[in-house]
């Protein structure tokens, strides 16, 4: 398949295996490609808001008469999910409250209905590249063992009435290549609507100064440059969040990606110093002392995720979560600047929670010190200083703060621009935002 996409081709990546490189120029905001998801699932907390088929939000969907809990645009987008949505569609009355699967179940379950519908239909070559993606079933730790046992479990306890499930072995094996593969899509604020499975996106290696960047159009993901190439460059994405450290970097990547990056930035580690950068005294801190304080802050942060899933299962209150924001802050800026990246990441946090809170002005705090840094550590074209342009900028509109807001939007908009195409929606929807007053 990738072969019949112009302008690029399949390598043997020295050191990473397969790979995709470019055999014609591409220039800054150009698209290479865009790939239709070859299965993908809407989250269940953004029902009602999205059409279920093909992504679309507005007002106003109609919804599944059987189960009254799918929602779509209209007959044409109902009709053309059924045959995902009749996984769902009864079990989901029988079970009543109880129905609970993983949203990495629904989406092995969609897989596997894919590929019966695939062999039926005799073997194309798309049921290849499913089976063709990277497992790492022998790299697995006991924790993510356990994880899959328990969506393996969902999946007979939640589809097994609709669906022939494969044995164990092969199970494991789908698993691992979803939790690898697999794609989170999100809108234009970085919310995640749902989860996808793109075999040619799968393709395409890491790297820490990525050549392309992955959005969504609907249920497609797009992979637009985000520097100019030159024939035979290698197409890079990045897997991770880039903001962190290298060692940071790359223990995220071994976690979930079984590989150590190996990319100009991962040798020189040219930025580190900057995202870690200390607070400036009259007598320079020890070593001891920041590394200490690094330490206490990858604690928290680990502490502040345990909590946060605390709070979306209403165990803790939101309150508690900001507290929690408020003293790290206090304790790390102590040692760190307010441009260290794990104090960015708790104002982030912190953020939310305001956001979450319905607190615009606290929300506004914490980005008006978030966004600047961000501008500078982050890679340029990034989706994570477009998001946070345009929740300030919505913000600021709200506040009827105009002249401002619009300031954000714009920036916002210069960003994604290259990043999602000029034509998307989003953009033509920002535009219109703009001149709301
Ligand atoms: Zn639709
Ligand atoms: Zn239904
Ligand atoms: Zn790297």
């Amino acid at each position: 398949m990738m072969g019949s996409i112009e302008g690029l081709e399949r390598f043997d990546s020295p050191g990473k295996g397969r790979g995709l490189r470019v055999t014609r120029p591409f220039k800054v905001g150009e698209l290479l490609f865009s790939s239709p998801a070859y299965s993908f699932v809407l989250s269940l907390s953004e029902r009602g808001c999205y059409c279920e088929f093909c992504f679309t939000r507005k007002e106003g969907l109609a919804r599944c008469g059987k189960c009254k809990k799918a929602f779509y645009c209209g007959v044409k987008c109902q009709k053309g999910d059924w045959a995902m949505h009749k996984l769902e569609c009864s079990a989901m009355t029988a079970f009543g409250e109880n129905w609970c699967p993983s949203e990495t179940s629904r989406l092995v379950a969609r897989i596997l209905a894919k590929k019966k519908m695939q062999k039926e239909r005799c073997a194309s070559e798309r049921i290849l590249l499913i089976e063709e993606i990277q497992s790492h079933v022998e790299d697995v730790d006991n924790e993510k063992r356990e994880m899959t046992e328990s969506d393996i479990a969902g999946l007979h306890r939640f589809f097994s009435k609709h669906l022939e499930l494969p044995d164990h072995k092969d199970l494991l094996t789908l698993f691992s290549q979803v939790a690898c593969n697999g794609f989170t899509i999100e809108d234009d604020e970085l919310s995640h609507m749902g989860t996808a499975v793109y075999p040619d996106v799968a393709l395409i290696n890491h790297s820490c100064l990525p050549s392309v960047i992955v959005t969504y159009k609907g249920t497609s993901a797009e992979v637009r440059a985000v520097k100019n190439m030159n024939p035979g460059d290698e197409v890079l994405i990045s897997y991770i969040d880039l903001l962190y450290p290298t060692d940071d970097r790359n223990n995220r990547l071994r976690e979930f990606y079984y590989f150590t990056c190996q990319c100009q930035e991962c040798k020189t580690k040219s930025s580190d110093k900057a995202k870690l950068k200390v607070r400036k005294q009259s007598d320079p801190i020890e070593q001891e002392v920041i590394s200490n304080m690094v330490r206490y802050a990858r604690k928290t942060i680990r502490e502040f995720r345990l909590k946060l899933d605390a709070a979306l299962d209403s165990v803790a209150p939101p309150s508690e979560l900001l507290e929690m924001c408020e003293q790290s802050l206090d304790e790390m800026g102590a040692v760190f600047d307010d441009t260290n990246v794990y104090m960015l990441h708790m104002m982030y946090q912190a953020m939310g929670v305001c956001l979450y809170m319905q607190d615009p002005d606290g929300a506004i705090r914490y980005g008006e010190k978030i966004i600047k840094p961000y501008s500078k550590l982050y890679p340029p074209y990034s989706l994570n200083v477009s998001s946070m342009y345009l929740k300030l900028g919505r913000l600021y509109m709200g506040l009827e703060r105009y002249s401002v807001g619009v300031g954000a939007l714009k920036k916002a908009m210069a960003i994604m621009e290259v990043a999602h195409g000029r034509d998307h929606f989003y953009l033509t929807e920002l535009r219109k935002e703009m001149t709301r007053k």
